[in-house]
């Protein structure tokens, strides 16, 4: 049997974090204005970013270490086990990478390539690089938009296809009927996100939603 990491849920427990802080929230509202520069976009979301891996990453376990100041030595808490895995949906989960890795910048970082089919909004996957210890590691799969959860779903599923058993998520925006799908086939993955919005459109989109993330990230429309 594969021992798990420690920071592994033993119950599935659908669990949801909002991360109320309110930088979060005052940037997210800065984000969902229509008329924000795409240089702007970016840059908060990479802000968001860092204030989520604060949160994803908050009760990660410690151990002591030996070590000596200039004054004495002394036992020091330092994070245990294999550094973190970050998994960036490609491409808007991009926006997130860069500010989780200000804070964790030794992670390791896969990437799973899916896009939503515009009919049948399924994921549909075109690429998939993982690092091959993943099993040791804590996963952060990073997806801006949880709309369908088909697209997370299938990000998910991918990583565990690898052997992850210890699979975190973060979001910036949810939608409730998204949440619930990703849940019911992953009742195992905390979702952190900033903020869960009304209802999907009839397009797949959040409303009131921040538009396509991917396209104001990169300046695609
Ligand atoms: N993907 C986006 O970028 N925006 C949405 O509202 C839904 C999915």
């Amino acid at each position: 049997m594969t021992e798990l990491p420690p920071h592994r849920s033993a119950t599935p427990s659908r669990r949801v974090v909002r991360v109320e802080h309110p930088l979060v929230q005052h940037k997210l509202s800065l984000m969902r204005r229509k008329e924000l520069s795409t240089a702007s976009f970016r840059r908060l979301a990479r802000e968001i970013g860092t204030l989520l891996a604060y949160e994803v990453t908050r009760d990660l376990p410690l151990e002591a270490e030996p070590i000596e100041t200039p004054l004495a030595a002394m036992e020091a808490p330092m994070l245990a086990g294999k550094k973190l895995c970050l998994v960036p949906v490609l491409r808007a989960g991009l926006g997130l990478l860069d500010g989780m890795l200000d804070l964790v910048p030794s992670a390791r970082v896969g990437h799973v390539g899916l896009f939503r089919d515009p009919h049948s909004l399924a994921a549909v996957e075109y690429y998939l690089k993982l690092p091959p210890d993943i099993a040791a590691r804590l996963v952060i799969v990073l997806d801006p938009m949880l709309a369908t959860g088909n697209t997370l779903a299938a990000a998910v599923s991918r990583v565990k296809e690898a052997g992850a058993l210890s699979i975190r998520c973060a979001c910036l925006l949810a939608a409730p009927e998204g949440l619930a799908r990703f849940h019911d086939e992953h009742p195992d993955v905390d979702v952190f996100v900033a903020a869960i919005d009304s209802h999907l459109d009839s397009h797949g989109y959040i409303v009131p939603g921040l538009g396509d993330a991917g396209d104001r990230l990169f300046g695609t429309r």
